[in-house]
């Protein structure tokens, strides 16, 4: 590979360096010259939607900048395990990550608020909130530690709560219960007396399959379809209560970002920005015809948790937040930003969105 690479770079450079002389102007050889990146990920290789975004955010880069910015995206596991992305950008070993923040709860406990809070902000809010409502500041400064510049990267929008063998009547079937639940949601299942496991999404089907976890919870029907889900469980629940709108992040180390040319800085942000909106819509687009054809393909038994059993898990949800909020000041900082913007986007959304809900069909 970094053969190949230093070959590609040699044949690019001497077709420039030709180029300046026949045409005898001085050349801006050190900004023409292309900058080579290598992007880890925590999806299996070109994974559907969030691989292939991956994919697409190299590719828009790389037309957008006219072959200057190339990278190479790597699934997880390739270069880096799928849950060394954080480590391996923090490092400079690579200068580009694709993966979720919650999956370094373990280290910057702050961080989980940046992918998803349980009955927290959907798509739309946690855009507005990190975008236009100053959580992209608080995310900088959180990950600043760490070498790392965050960009919001897509959404998959409101999840699925997951797939399980047993019926969920109380909260009483979450006691010993072994599920595939990462972030803050994770810490929910374990407060209702279950055991949160997290499992790359490489793994988890097998470990569904073999018994190792009784349930688990991915992302919606589209992609939880491809993942074969349905064979090794029978009870579909929703809704994603621990997953309201999850957000995915591409992560530059920042030096790396600080090298960059500002017009290419400006390339990456607004790939970034694209990619943002394209797997929300992707996703959205084509989740019904999935839940579709597991309810009437593959006989799926579609479920929605009890009444009381989300009102419980609520409760709890604001328990671990407190919790998380006492235990590290920046973690304090950060759900603070996010109680005040939701006051006031739930203000907004009484007038407009919850409104609307309920007069939307004809
Ligand atoms: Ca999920």
């Amino acid at each position: 590979m970094e053969r190949r690479n230093f070959i590609k770079n040699l044949g690019v450079g001497a077709a420039g360096l030709a180029a300046c002389l026949s045409s005898r102007v001085a050349p801006a050889f050190a900004k023409n010259k292309p900058i080579n990146w290598k992007m880890v990920t925590t999806w299996p290789p070109h994974f559907p939607v969030l691989g292939e975004s991956a994919d697409m955010i190299a590719k828009w880069v790389k037309e957008m900048s006219d072959g200057r910015l190339n990278i190479t995206v790597y699934g997880g596991g390739e270069l880096v395990p799928a849950l060394g992305v954080f480590d391996a950008v923090t490092q400079g070993t690579v200068e580009m990550g694709h993966s979720a923040s919650y999956y370094w709860a373990g280290k910057v406990p702050a961080a989980q608020f940046f992918a998803a809070v349980p009955f927290g902000f959907n798509a739309q809010s946690m855009n507005s909130w990190i975008l236009n409502g100053g959580g992209m500041e608080l995310w900088e400064e959180v990950y600043a530690p760490f070498n790392l510049k965050p960009l919001l990267a897509g959404n998959t929008g409101v999840q699925m709560g997951g797939w399980f063998n047993k019926e969920i009547k109380t909260m009483a079937d979450f006691k010993g219960l072994k599920m595939r639940i990462p972030g803050l949601g994770g810490k929910v299942l374990k407060k209702a007396g279950g055991n949160a496991i997290l499992v790359a999404g490489g793994e988890i089907y097998t470990n569904l399959d073999r018994g190792v976890i009784d349930a688990t919870e991915w992302v919606g029907p589209y992609h939880d379809l491809k993942m074969g889900f349905y064979k090794a469980a029978k009870y579909y629940y929703y809704p994603g209560w621990h997953e309201p709108g999850t957000a995915f992040e591409l992560t530059v180390n920042t030096k790396a970002w600080e090298k960059l040319p500002k017009d290419l800085q400006a390339i990456v942000d607004a790939a970034s920005y694209k990619s943002n909106m394209w797997v929300i819509s992707e996703f959205e687009a084509k989740n019904n015809d999935a839940l579709q054809e597991l309810i009437t393909k593959h006989h799926v038994q579609l479920k929605q948790f009890p009444d009381e059993v989300l009102k419980n898990l609520k409760k709890l949800s604001k328990e671990v937040l407190d919790e998380v909020a006492e235990a590290d000041p920046m973690s304090r900082k950060v759900y603070d930003s996010f109680l005040k913007f939701r006051d006031n986007i739930y203000a907004w959304n009484k007038v407009t969105e919850e409104l609307y809900q309920q007069f939307k069909h004809y």
